[in-house]
């Protein structure tokens, strides 16, 4: 029998607890942010129908066509755990009749799953925190969510993101575009990369997102959509423009910027950090205003994004980190001996009641030891119960960044003591 190690599944990563407080951090940040502009958070399964996302993100996409992790179920259902967020948001808005006539500011956050080339800041779980505006048609809201990007990057700490924004237009000239753009590419066809050829049959606008150095080159001669605008999206998409202009948030607009989801219509952006490669999106979002009636609902206009923790995490971690992960507890109890064990765990949880972090030395060892992994804990007190103590019923109370040392506090004080101790030092900090 094969007893070696169990790896983990590729592309799927472990976040160990030194990271987890970078991400505790950066979850506490996206919850101040989404509730300073009124959004409510909503929760799906992991797990959908794969019809759900054939027709949400469409059946000729990198996703659909092959990075999805899809099953037959015990039941004989095609299942798939879902590669983003956006589609189970308006199939259970439609479900719990949520969008009819109504309007709705929804954020979410967690993981997804897309089996792909797994690299840096490319994997195949990876998490989300997305927003979902539904039922607003108009630019202002599309302002509204770059905003709360922006906001976010901004107390995160991060400062050079770049905003790129384009416009995909209505329906109408989306297919007058294309066909122009087809015609443009079928001149050059023998030109392009191999997997641009491939897009060429099935979804040609995707060429425009090509990573390939030729075709980028051959583009720059390629028709822009703005040319092939109506009246209708053009006025969007300037006043989205001017929207950007009044909050004072830079852009810059991309004529090849365009979304690997189908779903998307009208103004989409993306925040890019520059100089990162292909993997340098860390958040890309748009309109989506067929998307609810796609799904069986009602013609609903609808814009959103999602952003990826784990990019956006590796540029807090490339930055000085402004938050500093804070994993010290506040005390670390000596405890030298079975009687002290037995009189020190019930006031580990006395403590704990009054809301102070505490952790317990367990299997014994001698005062300097414990005293070592107190010290390598990073608590700010050791609270030592030995023999001595007991007989005295006192504790010993050392602050261990100050090397100061209080003998000969009352057991039934030292919550009291360092309750005040620990307010003190917070306040005057
Ligand atoms: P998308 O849902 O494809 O529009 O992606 C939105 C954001 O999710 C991207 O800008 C990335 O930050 C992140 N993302 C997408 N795919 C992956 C992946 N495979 N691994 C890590 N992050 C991803």
């Amino acid at each position: 029998m094969n007893r070696g190690i169990i790896q983990s599944v590729r592309g799927m990563n472990d976040i160990l607890p030194a990271t987890c407080q970078t991400w505790i951090n950066v979850e506490q940040t996206i919850r101040e942010v989404v509730s300073l502009y009124g959004y409510d958070e909503i929760r799906t399964p992991v797990l959908e129908k794969t019809d759900l996302f054939r027709r949400s993100i469409g059946e000729q996409t990198d996703i659909v066509e092959k990075e999805m992790y899809t099953f037959v179920d015990r039941n004989h259902d095609s299942l798939t755990l879902r590669p983003e967020g956006t589609a189970s948001c308006i199939r259970a808005g439609i479900a719990h009749g949520l969008l009819h006539n109504s309007t709705q500011r929804w954020w979410y956050s967690g993981p997804m799953f897309r089996h792909e080339r797994p690299q840096k800041g490319r994997y195949r779980q990876f998490h989300q925190f997305g927003i979902e505006a539904i039922g607003w048609s108009g630019p202002d809201i599309d302002s509204e969510i770059i905003s709360l990007g922006n906001r976010l990057w901004k107390m995160l700490g991060l400062t050079d993101l770049r905003l790129e924004i384009n416009t995909l237009g209505s329906r109408e000239s989306r297919r007058k575009y294309i066909d122009e753009l087809t015609r443009f590419l079928a001149t050059h066809i023998s030109e392009l990369d191999e997997a641009s050829v491939i897009r060429f049959n099935q979804n040609p606008l995707r060429i425009l997102d090509s990573k390939d150095r030729n075709t980028k080159a051959l583009l720059v001669n390629a028709p822009v959509i703005r040319d092939y605008l109506t009246h209708e999206d053009k006025t969007h998409f300037d006043s989205l423009c001017r929207h950007l202009d009044s909050l004072r948030i830079d852009y810059h607009i991309n004529n090849r910027l365009v979304r690997g989801l189908d779903y998307y219509t009208g103004a989409v952006f993306e925040w890019i950090t520059p100089g990162q490669g292909s993997q340098n999106a860390v958040c890309g979002g748009g309109r989506y205003d067929n998307l609810v009636q796609q799904l069986g609902g009602s013609p609903t206009p609808a814009a959103g994004f999602a952003c990826g923790l784990e990019r956006l995490i590796s540029l807090l971690e490339g930055q000085e980190d402004r938050r500093q992960p804070d994993l010290a507890i506040d005390v670390w109890m000596v405890l030298l001996g079975e009687s002290a064990a037995l009189a020190g765990h019930p006031l580990a949880e006395e403590l704990r009641e009054a809301g102070i972090q505490v952790t317990c030395n367990c299997g014994g060892g001698s005062i300097g030891k414990q005293l070592r992994r107190a010290d390598q804990s990073g608590a700010r007190y050791a609270v030592i119960v030995g023999d001595q103590e007991l007989e005295s019923n006192r504790a010993i109370i050392k602050e261990l960044r100050a090397d100061d040392e209080q003998s000969g506090i009352p057991l039934e004080n030292v919550v009291d003591f360092l309750t005040k101790q620990l307010n003190n030092k917070t306040t005057s900090l």
